[in-house]
């Protein structure tokens, strides 16, 4: 098979997220691609302060292991840029340095969980993100995250459960805006809602060093995560852009992928991020009061030229299609304004028989479906499988067609949540095979 050009990009993605230790400033450092997110440390007179911990204890080892070439000096915090356990998992092989650190997070922390939690659905959230992590793939079929490399958490599931055996906050903050003088350092930290509700930034004022969380980092913002989320909204996601672009910072770290170096990169990077999300926003709604359903949407609201050739904004892990969809759900629910959809329908099975009695068959169906596979138009197979499924979920041919479909629609998929969540459901369709 030839490769596609989502795979190129991934694999470009890839090749670019290799594990090194970046000196931002006189006094702090960043451990970027260790672990699945980003590390940083701020050396300060008698004590270290360290933002997020990674997910993974051995990445955390080895991050610590960096730092502690740098400097032996205890550490004095950890402040956790939000409640992702991909940003807290690592936080026991910091602590077992037994220097009892203070645990700084919003008094909102863990805010995107909680619902998931209150509702019971935690179940069903766990096996998404375990798809969009790709953690039951094998590493010949992940290439890596789109902002991170590839890792295999211990506790499968574990990374969007929030149980990652992450040490707790056991300081808060509330409010906008909180000065943190610690281990002789002056720092501040903002609430800054974006890609999370419990989100905050770090603000090293002396050295102009920004610790931006995943606020931002190099892919369209993961607006959408297909685990499923609520909202994320994106008039606050902008807002806390702007008060990122009002600190002029010299250096900003992303939550995720390489820092923004120098004023002019971190002031471009900011401005077009905000950009892209804000436009994105506006023509999703225009469309909405022209009455266009997301289906619609989706084909017509793309990244102007100037903004969709950019790294900062290619779609390795955000997806502008996902995100149109989820404004439209978030603003209005479910309804697309279709009347049909509001009937009463006769269902999958009923419609997959008619379908099969327009196209002259069952057997015939199925072999439009291979044809359309064969042809390149994977989609459409795919489509055409979901029928067939419809009527006999337990037919190997189809269990097989539905599974190759995937597999060629994952292998045109930049998002590499969506290439791993597809080629995930492929493996599971045939391990009910065997
Ligand atoms: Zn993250």
């Amino acid at each position: 098979m030839t490769k596609s050009a989502a795979t190129a990009a991934l694999e470009r993605r890839r090749d670019k997220l290799i594990p090194h230790i970046v000196r931002l400033s006189e006094h702090s450092w960043a451990s970027i691609a260790e672990d699945v997110s980003n590390v940083s440390m701020i050396v300060g007179s008698d004590g270290i302060v360290l933002i997020d911990t990674g997910m993974i204890p051995d990445c955390a080892q080895r991050t610590l292991a960096k730092f502690r070439a740098v400097t032996s000096l205890p550490i004095k915090a950890i402040i956790y840029t939000h409640g992702h356990g991909d940003h807290t998992g690592g936080s026991p092989v910091f602590c077992a340095e037994g220097s009892d650190p203070q645990i700084w997070a919003r008094d909102n922390f863990g805010a995107e969980a909680a619902p998931f939690e209150r509702a019971g659905i935690m179940p069903l959230f766990k096996a998404r993100g375990g798809r969009q992590g790709g953690f039951l793939l094998p590493p010949e079929k992940r290439i890596c995250n789109g902002v991170a490399p590839v890792r295999y958490p211990k506790a499968k599931g574990a990374i969007f459960s929030g149980k990652t055996g992450a040490v707790p906050p056991n300081r808060f903050f509330s409010g906008d805006r909180m000065r943190l003088s610690i281990a002789g350092l002056e720092l501040e930290l903002y609430a800054a809602p974006g890609e999370t509700e419990d989100a905050l930034i770090v603000w090293f004022p002396a050295e102009r060093v920004l610790f931006a969380g995943d606020d931002i980092y190099r892919s369209f913002p993961n607006v959408y995560p297909v685990r499923g989320v609520g909202k994320r909204d994106i008039p606050n996601w902008c807002a806390s852009l702007d008060l990122m672009l009002s600190l002029d910072a010299e250096i900003v770290v992303p939550g995720h992928t390489d820092p923004f170096i120098g004023a002019d990169a971190a002031r471009e990077a900011l401005t077009q991020y905000r950009e892209a999300l804000a436009y994105v926003q506006e023509k999703t709604v225009e469309g909405m009061n022209a009455g266009k359903t997301p289906d619609e949407l989706v084909r017509e609201v793309r990244l102007p030229e100037h903004l969709a050739g950019l790294e900062l904004l290619e779609e390795v892990y955000g997806n502008v299609a996902w995100t149109v969809r989820n404004i439209f759900t978030s603003l209005v629910g479910w309804y697309d304004g279709n009347p049909l959809h509001l009937a009463e329908s006769f269902g999958p099975t009923e419609e997959a028989r008619r379908m099969a009695e327009l196209a002259g068959g069952i057997e015939a169906l199925l072999e439009r479906g291979r044809e359309a596979l064969a042809g390149g138009d994977a989609a459409w197979a795919a489509l055409i499988a979901d029928h067939l499924l419809a009527i006999d979920d337990c037919n190997a041919s189809y269990i097989n067609l539905k599974a190759d479909a995937l597999d060629a629609l994952a292998e045109d998929m930049i998002t590499a949540t969506g290439r791993n969540y597809a080629l995930t459901v492929a493996q599971q369709m045939r391990a009910k095979l065997k």
